[in-house]
């Protein structure tokens, strides 16, 4: 077997040795980490949650506090806390590493600020928009304060309610109003056309033509995401010129229908309270921010999406909508049911007094009347329930058999997709006490209309966690024999005189036991190894998650190389039978002979692994 030649842990600007990789890695502990991204629960010596790397119900992703990592049983990601802040936050090795190395205060030597090259390309270019919006930030944030060109927009926000601490606090500015300042002042600050363009901070009027400022007086809102980079705006005018708010165009860094305004501030605070309030507004948030109600965000002119609830799933369970009571209010409330029945959020729906916003209630009655209101916030499912309630009792003749069935049968298609039995329950005898029919009869309909060859609301959701710390398959002989050579430097080298990689079946596992065979690294070494491929830091991140004890390790290993080597060799056999069976048929003889041939010799290989032992 050749020994590849491994650069070891070699980014392109700098080298750092292993140990001190030791040192930083171990400096933070991967469950602390992961767990201000994931919400995570114990389960035995694991923590157990939803991967935020796939979408998925039920929680296949693992943190092993012990063995400082990760991996997720659903789509196979896994490894340290490095691996993990490079897949979550999308940045190279060298940029994690040099970030953990500050926080923790280690210093390494020889290592520049520069990205490597490689990493280059889409990095680069959010570097120059992320510069770009912090530079027209700051540039909208003076005029607001220092010009007097500021001055109307200082005067409404005063009106307002917004207080000199909460402009600092969310960054606001002003734009003035005119077609070229910005691009201007922030073209002189060095920074391209082309990018601040990119940016959404200026539009181009045509090819070759010049370019103008996409904001003109407005009130400037920095939009943050959750890891407090700037990646967008939003302007409100003024006056009535319309529309009355204008948001960043959709750049590499801006999604409206990702993020949600306030998030940066919000996150720790929606963490603590275990539940968010999402507004819709702008002013909402800030409002909130400034009274006190700090697990506030806000959508940003858009619904509420799937892509929402996954960023806030990272911080809680549970949300409150709120809404003006009026119809436009409700219509919203009601589109955004669908979603949460699709969603492991749960939601509860606050229907505001008609004509108020939070940003008024709360100016108007102050923060211990709108918790109070919170109070009285519902399940979005009893929300909707009572809504076509309320619609077929306002009907005519609402107590015709017919409408009856009808409004029962609108109700039971909601109820079907509540997968907790206690909840359902209840509301079975909420509609039945509410449309007058007896319970039996709904609880019957529920059964008979539930979809053939659907999953019913009772099995839902029940594959829990198993005992094994949340880990849900037990090992194969391929995978015990990684697992034991991975721990093992001495094991690894008995398995070097014994197996090649062609003794793995499973392709993933046999790039594994390829890399594994000509190496000395450790795990969190390989993990760390920038040579090293991906789907084998994956499936060496997940072999290590097992815990097997071993009372003889070597005699194990070399019963499962047994059973590796047996199970080739059936595979060859199966494969020789085939081609001599269809050389046979097509009278190939010379073929025949020199299948024959090998066959004798796998034969002998046989009697040699597996009697002359
Ligand atoms: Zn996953």
């Amino acid at each position: 077997m050749q020994r590849h030649i491994n650069r070891g842990n070699l980014p392109l600007d700098g080298y750092i040795p292993e140990e001190l990789l030791d040192r930083i890695r171990g400096s933070q502990d991967i469950a602390d980490v992961i767990s201000r991204h994931v919400s995570l629960k114990k389960s035995g010596q694991n923590y157990v949650g939803l991967c935020p790397f796939h979408s998925e119900k039920t929680p296949s992703f693992i943190v092993s506090p012990l063995k400082q990592l990760f991996h997720c049983f659903g789509c196979g990601t896994g490894g340290n806390v490095i691996t993990f802040l490079m897949k979550y936050e999308k940045m190279p090795f060298i940029d994690v590493v040099k970030r953990m190395a500050v926080d923790a205060g280690i210093r390494i030597a020889n290592i520049t600020n520069n990205i490597g090259a490689d990493s280059a390309g889409g990095n680069e270019k959010k570097k120059n928009l992320l510069e770009a919006n912090k530079l027209a930030a700051e540039y909208y944030h003076d005029i607001l304060i220092k010009s007097n060109e500021g001055a109307i927009a200082r005067t409404y926000l005063s009106e307002r309610g917004v207080a000199l601490e909460s402009i600092e606090r969310f960054n606001i500015g002003y734009s003035s109003n005119s077609w070229d300042k910005a691009g201007e002042y922030l073209g002189k600050r060095g920074i391209s056309k082309e990018v601040l363009a990119e940016a959404g901070i200026i539009i181009q009027k045509g090819k070759g033509e010049g370019y103008y400022d996409r904001f003109r007086g407005r009130v400037m809102l920095p939009i943050y995401d959750r890891y407090k980079m700037l990646v967008g705006f939003g302007g409100r005018v003024l006056d009535g010129t319309t529309p009355k708010y204008l948001n960043s165009p959709e750049t590499p860094l801006f999604s409206k229908r990702q993020l949600l305004y306030g998030l940066d501030l919000a996150q720790n605070y929606i963490r603590e309270s275990g539940y968010a309030i999402i507004v819709e507004g702008y002013m909402d948030v800030i409002v909130a921010h400034q009274a006190g109600i700090q697990n506030v965000v806000g959508t940003l002119g858009t619904a509420l999406t799937g892509n929402h609830l996954r960023s806030l799933s990272r911080f809680t369970n549970e949300v409150i909508l709120t809404f003006d009571s009026d119809t436009a209010g409700i219509n919203a409330a009601r589109r955004s049911v669908e979603l949460f029945l699709n969603s492991e959020v749960t939601a509860k729906v606050l229907l505001l007094p008609a004509g108020e916003d939070p940003d008024s209630y709360i100016r108007k009655a102050g923060k211990t009347s709108f918790l109070e209101l919170l109070k009285n916030a519902k399940g979005i499912i009893e929300f909707e329930i009572e809504r076509i309630i309320e619609n077929w009792s306002n009907r005519d003749q609402s107590e015709s058999i017919d409408s009856r069935v009808r409004v029962a049968e609108e109700c039971l298609t909601l109820i079907r997709k509540i997968n907790n039995r206690v909840e359902r329950d209840y509301y079975l005898k909420k509609v039945a006490k509410e449309i007058r029919t007896s319970e039996e009869v709904l609880r019957a309909e529920l059964v008979r209309r539930k979809k053939p060859g659907g999953k019913s609301p009772d099995s839902a959701g029940v594959d829990k966690p198993s005992h094994n710390g949340g880990m849900k398959n037990k090992p194969g002989v391929e995978e015990m024999v990684l697992l034991l050579i991975l721990k093992d430097l001495n094991l690894r080298k008995i398995a070097g005189g014994i197996l090649t990689d062609e003794d793995f079946a499973d392709s993933q596992l046999r790039e594994a036991g390829r890399y594994l065979l000509n190496t000395d690294k450790e795990l969190h070494d390989i993990i760390n190894d920038l040579t090293c491929q991906d789907a084998v830091k994956d499936v060496i991140s997940r072999v290590g998650m097992y815990d097997l004890h071993f009372d003889s390790p070597e005699r194990t290993l070399i019963d499962c190389t047994k059973v590796l080597q047996r199970n080739r060799l059936e595979g060859e056999f199966k494969r020789l039978e085939k081609e001599i069976s269809a050389a046979e048929s097509s009278g190939m003889y010379d073929r025949i002979r020199g299948l024959q041939v090998e066959m004798q010799q796998l034969h002998q290989k046989r009697r040699f692994l597996f009697e002359n032992n």
